[in-house]
């Protein structure tokens, strides 16, 4: 048969898809970091030219002798791999470096050197896979037939390594990511220096497990590697740079913008997690009709970008901290006079990477590149009790980071973030002393939340929506409520597109229209993350679907497909969406375009709802799920395909329970066995989760 035109573009995109694998992206001359490495423009970062992917090579090169690899998606596993960076330099003088698992081949692992320590943070996402910068690295070691540059047996034998893993113990795969690689790293003749950490973010203790796991590891591998401890110093990693001939209106200081490309205005794709889209906000509104609570309908035009979706995905929104607290950050700091100040950060050793692009201002940093609003972790508490306004403080410092009760006692009700929390540690004093390179190391990057895309992208390609609830908690002793940073802002952006022009969300400020005014007509940074939630490829098969809340985003998106496609005359199975919210007449989102979507699918859609506060008694989806146990195990037995979106916490498992319930009493078997079946769907992905 001849080749038509399309088969040829087929078989060219596969030929370059090949071609890239095979060399990895080597000759491509693209670096596969823009973000990252353009912040290094102007210093002198060794790093950037010749960059390796020789781990063995570049600690050698740099003189260090011992790697900290992370697997980070929401940069939780990315901090913490930093944090033993300097504790290991700060308490025993190791020659420490941080390494992206992205930017490293490991089929030389086997000449590590065996007077060297490998250190593994890893974080399991979803269902127990691999973070997306893991997933390489991941599937190398794990592979049927790993093979290494030397070929010896056991190839690892001289790997001195450490592992820590993050996890949820809500998940299927409580923290396989860091349970597989030890488990592979051991299987090939590693030796693992102290206990494999877990720590549990379902049980809300990742810092703490942390904390605990760290200290005897330090104390196993001071004695593996006859190290000394010594007085923990201070050394910073950046220093920063006063530039006076720059001011913030100087074409080359960045105010907020991602990275160079953004600076200077030649926005190209590709947009992904290092290199966001600013999208235009077309639409929106919001869904509830409770006063206070509110709930955010956006969509989000992509049609300018080459960013495209599949229903089911997931959409990154990058935010901007609120005015408030970015005030009130510079402040306690008394970096309010100089926030516009230009500033060039450097780091100070050749492994180190400057987390946001420079020349910036202090306001810039604060407000577009760290999480100021996030919960105070303990040991950075520790490292700031060195910068105290007193001696008094001090001590109260080092106890708060010292002991675990008093800090929990101390902090746990009060919602505090690290500007708040030091200002209550010091009755209000400035602190004045902290370098601000230990600002930069100590708190995390701000980070892109996530939202499941709540539209079809066979219906609107182009046009992503999202479905969010804006964060509040009230706070008992505290005037103003704790607000979410992502949905708050989101929430100012949707007061501004329906005609307030200086909107204040709950008195909460923010820089809408962006550095520069870049973002101005309601622009939001975004990138798409591919998942692997999705409708079966069959249209015809049924699909049941449980989505209580804001868990009903993505299968706004299934419906609108499958409604479509009934339009165009698809044979489309049987689809059942259970819908749970507090009352009927508050929080029942998209209620008018659910009965569109009954017109179209007819029999074929069927809601089942659960309102929780309108009877005497609350009725949870899992309850409807367990009174329709009957069709529920007849449409699973015809291959139906089960999802679940959400809340991790509590409804997914309960969902979890009342499906093996219903299958044990439906087909006559044990609980045992029905447990079995649900694994077997789930590693089958006839079962899927999209939960948060
Ligand atoms: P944040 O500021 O990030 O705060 C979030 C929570 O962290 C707070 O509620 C609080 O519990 C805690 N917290 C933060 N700061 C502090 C502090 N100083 N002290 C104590 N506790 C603190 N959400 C949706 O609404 N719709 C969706 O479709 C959706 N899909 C998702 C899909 C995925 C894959 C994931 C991972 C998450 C999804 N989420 C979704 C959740 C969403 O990503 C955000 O987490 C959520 O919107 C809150 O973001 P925020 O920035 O407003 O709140």
């Amino acid at each position: 048969a001849e080749l038509d035109t399309l088969d040829i573009v087929v078989l060219g995109v596969i030929l370059c898809g090949t071609l890239a694998y095979l060399t990895k992206g080597k000759f491509w001359g693209v670096v596969k970091d823009p973000y990252a490495s353009s912040f290094q423009n102007g210093s002198a970062n060794a790093n950037k030219a010749g960059r390796t992917r020789n781990i063995v090579e570049k600690m050698e090169e740099s003189g260090k002798n011992c790697v900290i690899f992370y697997g980070s998606q929401t940069g939780t596993a990315e901090d913490y791999a930093s944090r033993l960076a300097k504790e290991g330099k700060s308490r025993f003088g190791l020659e420490t470096m941080v390494a992206d698992l992205e930017e490293y081949d490991f089929d030389n692992l086997d000449t590590f050197p065996n007077d060297k320590v490998a250190m593994f943070v890893l974080a399991t996402y979803g269902e127990g896979e691999p973070t997306d910068n893991a997933v390489e690295f991941y599937e190398f070691l794990t592979g049927e037939d790993v093979a290494f540059s030397e070929g010896s047996d056991p190839a690892l034998e001289n790997l001195n390594y450490v592992a820590f893993g993050l996890g949820n113990n809500t998940y299927e795969h409580y923290n396989s990511m860091v349970r597989n690689v030890d488990k592979a790293l051991t299987k090939l003749g590693a030796h693992r220096i102290g206990d494999a950490g877990e720590g549990d973010d379902g049980a809300g203790t990742m810092e703490e497990d942390f904390l605990a796991w760290k200290d005897p590891m330090w104390a196993a591998l001071a004695s593996k590697m006859g190290l000394e401890e010594r007085e923990a110093v201070y050394e910073p990693i950046f220093g920063i740079v006063d530039r006076e001939g720059l001011t913030p209106e100087s074409a080359e200081v960045y105010l907020g913008e991602l990275n160079k490309m953004q600076l200077e205005g030649t926005n190209k794709g590709p947009f992904n997690a290092h290199n966001p889209y600013i999208a235009p906000i077309s639409e929106s509104r919001e869904l509830f009709s409770a006063k206070d609570r509110n709930c955010l309908h956006l969509d989000i035009d992509v049609s300018g970008s080459n960013l495209s979706y599949q229903t089911g995905d997931h959409i990154a929104v990058w935010p901007t901290n609120p005015g408030a607290e970015v005030d009130r950050f510079l402040d306690l700091l008394e970096l309010a006079d100089k926030r516009n100040h230009v500033i060039s950060v450097k780091a100070l050793e050749p492994t180190a990477k400057v987390p946001f692009p420079t020349p910036t201002t202090y306001d810039a940093i604060v407000r577009y590149h760290l999480e100021i609003c996030a919960p105070v972790s303990r040991q950075f508490v520790s490292t700031l009790a060195a910068f105290a306004p007193s001696e008094e403080i001090k001590a109260e410092m080092t106890r708060l980071g010292n002991d675990k009760d008093y800090f929990h006692e101390k902090t746990g009700p009060h919602y505090y973030n690290i500007a708040r929390f030091l200002s209550a540690v010091s009755k209000g004093e400035k602190w004045t002393k902290i370098p601000f390179s230990a600002i930069i190391e100590g708190i995390t990057k701000l980070q892109p939340r996530y939202y499941s895309i709540s539209s079809s992208s066979i219906v609107q390609p182009k046009k992503i929506s999202i479905t969010a609830v804006v964060e509040s908690q009230t706070i008992p002793g505290r005037g103003d409520p704790f607000r979410g940073v992502a949905t708050n802002y989101l929430f100012a952006l949707k007061q501004k597109q329906n005609g307030d022009e200086n909107p204040t969300p709950f008195g909460q400020t923010y820089e809408i229209t962006g550095p520069r005014n870049k973002y101005d007509g309601i622009h939001v940074p975004v990138h798409v993350r591919h998942s692997n939630f999705k409708l079966p490829s069959d249209p015809a098969k049924p699909i049941i679907m449980i989505g209580p809340g804001t868990g009903v985003a993505p299968f706004r998106g299934f419906i609108q497909e499958r409604a479509q496609q009934a339009k165009n005359g698809v044979n489309v199975g049987r689809t059942i969406l259970f819908f749970g919210c507090r009352k009927s007449t508050e929080d029942f989102m998209y209620q008018s375009e659910w009965e569109e979507y009954k017109e179209a699918l007819g029999d074929k859609f069927e809601m089942v709802t659960a309102f929780s506060r309108e009877g005497p008694k609350k009725v949870y989806v899992q309850h409807r799920l367990k009174e329709r146990a009957k069709e529920v195990n007849e449409l699973l037995l015809q291959k139906a395909s089960f999802y679940v979106c959400g809340d991790a916490a509590n409804m997914a498992r309960e969902v979890n329970t009342v499906l093996v319930q219903l299958i044990a009493e439906g087909r006559g078997v044990t609980e045992q066995k029905a447990e079995e079946v649900v694994k077997m769907m789930r590693s089958t992905n006839q079962y899927q989760e999209d939960v948060w």
